[in-house]
């Protein structure tokens, strides 16, 4: 077990079956989840009795930065942190006016096989635990000694595809007795399984859910996304309804812009139709390519277009400020470049042996 993934009732049970004082609970998960150490030895007020007792019976993430890249043009920074196990996950810190946000990764890999995604190439790995979700923010505020205020569930892997832990680190997160971030400044991004976004809605958390829609027909959809042959855009859209009747918060759809595929201005009235009903707001991100796919972005023309026609139905959107283009900011680019080279220098030793 991951000792960070333990709640609050199950760390004090943990604590007074290993015959501690209840207070002891409450110390250590503060040091975990309210100062986010990185190390077990940062725990000053818990004897070393104690501390070595939890680093024998329980998994404690290092998150050891295995690269970390800085854009020049803004200020982001990627992560690649290396998790206990030698498997690796990315991470993200942007600066905004309104504070730091983190965009972290819920799998090791994923297996929605969206076309132009680079962190489903190789498919899924593993599902991240709700300590290895909150890990990647702590790490980060470790390393840059900043206070994170927004978390997006924008990086690799499929939330709803690891839904028990979603929801754990939702609580977690948002809990006083941790980070306490408020559940108006965590997204959570999905591809749409309908069935799972019901199921999420009965949480009733104040969060943004943003839908990955990047389609307005299930024909174009399915040529980006396979998911769309499992769920339809009209169970969507029922289903992303049942949210916003069930929880009272506006659904966000997210749509890259691909150019020539599904940039039309008739595209643009149709995706109006969808959003309107459910006063969604619109995101637009033109598509940031990648070199495994020939995918292109829009030219700014036809993104403007694109978002003229949204504006003039009515719709709330806006264009994803491009952040960390110059430091492979696209889901899973890091990962793969960093595993590559790794496997590429196994072959090059391997040749010369
Ligand atoms: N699995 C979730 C969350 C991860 S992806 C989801 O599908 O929403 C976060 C967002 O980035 C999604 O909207 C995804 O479709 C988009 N995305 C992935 N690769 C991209 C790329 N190369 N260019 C633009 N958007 C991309």
């Amino acid at each position: 077990m991951d000792l960070r993934s333990l709640s609050y009732d199950e760390l004090t049970e943990d604590v007074l079956k290993m015959g501690e004082k209840p207070f002891r609970a409450g110390q250590i998960y503060e040091w975990l989840h309210k100062k986010c150490i990185i190390s077990l030895d940062e725990m000053t007020n818990v004897s070393l009795k104690l501390r070595n007792r939890l680093a024998e019976e329980y998994e404690f993430g290092k998150f050891e930065i295995a690269r970390m890249q800085e854009s020049k043009i803004d200020g982001t920074r990627k992560y690649l942190f290396a998790l206990n196990d030698g498997n690796m996950v990315e991470s993200v810190f942007m600066r905004y006016h309104h504070g730091n946000s983190v965009c972290i990764s819920s799998q090791v890999g994923c297996r929605m096989g969206c076309k132009f995604c680079a962190s489903t190439i190789d498919g899924l790995v593993r599902n991240l635990t709700p300590g290895e979700m909150l890990g990647q923010i702590y790490a980060i505020q470790a390393d840059t000694k900043e206070r994170v205020s927004n978390v997006v569930v924008m990086g690799s892997g499929e939330p709803m595809d690891n839904y028990d832990n979603i929801v754990k680190f939702v609580g977690m997160l948002t809990d006083e007795k941790g980070l306490n971030i408020s559940q108006r400044n965590l997204t959570i991004s999905t591809c749409g399984l309908a069935d799972k976004i019901r199921q999420f809605a009965e949480n009733k958390f104040q969060l943004t859910l943003a839908l990955s829609l990047h389609a307005t027909t299930d024909e174009k959809r399915k040529q980006l996304m396979p998911i769309a042959n499992r769920y339809s855009i009209k169970e969507i859209m029922d289903a992303c309804a049942y949210y916003f009747e069930v929880t009272g918060r506006r659904i966000t759809f997210e749509y890259s812009l691909v150019g020539g595929v599904n940039d039309s201005e008739e595209e643009a009235q149709a995706l109006s139709r969808l959003a309107k009903p459910l006063h969604a707001h619109v995101n637009l991100i033109p598509v940031n390519p990648i070199k495994e796919r020939d995918y292109v972005p829009s030219d700014d023309r036809s993104i403007r277009a694109f978002q003229n026609k949204l504006e003039k139905n009515g719709i709330n959107v806006t264009i994803r400020r491009e952040m960390g283009r110059d430091i492979d900011g696209a889901c899973g680019q890091l990962r793969r470049k960093v595993m590559g080279q790794a496997s590429a220098s196994t072959v090059v030793s391997g040749t010369e042996n």
